[in-house]
């Protein structure tokens, strides 16, 4: 019995659109900006290259205004992972529980708001 060959592979329906954008966390030096462990150590967000990779599209992180740094620590901004950018379909609008402040207002915890989950804005 000879095997059918299968040689056609299945083409994937939508490839995920990825671009690079420099890294908001260090703001493309590859460095850690707060040097907690060394001067010399890397960013642990885009790894010492300065470059992260996002979906497109994406739109500013309302929650960290874009910096990738959360407000209250030195830590990565805990909507954007430090991208700065948070990928979201278009079109969009201003997110209706927040305003496009990208936090939650009821929340005195000061997290992302979990509407548009600190983008600020969210898909139509
Ligand atoms: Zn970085
Ligand atoms: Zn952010
Ligand atoms: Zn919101």
């Amino acid at each position: 019995m000879a095997k059918k060959a299968a040689t056609k592979r299945k083409v994937k329906k939508k490839a995920k659109k990825l671009t690079s954008v420099p890294c908001a966390f260090c703001q493309g030096t590859g460095k850690d900006p707060f040097r907690l462990l060394s001067p010399m150590a890397a960013c642990g967000v885009c790894g010492g290259t300065g470059q992260v990779e996002v979906e497109e599209p994406y739109v500013p992180c309302a929650f960290c205004r874009g910096t990738g740094i959360h407000h209250r620590s030195r830590l990565t901004c805990t909507a954007c992972m430090g991208k700065g950018v948070i990928a979201i379909k278009k079109p969009v609008e201003s997110c209706p529980t927040c305003h496009g402040l990208g936090r939650d207002p009821r929340n005195e915890l000061d997290l992302p708001c979990t509407t548009c989950l600190g983008a600020g804005v969210v898909s139509i």
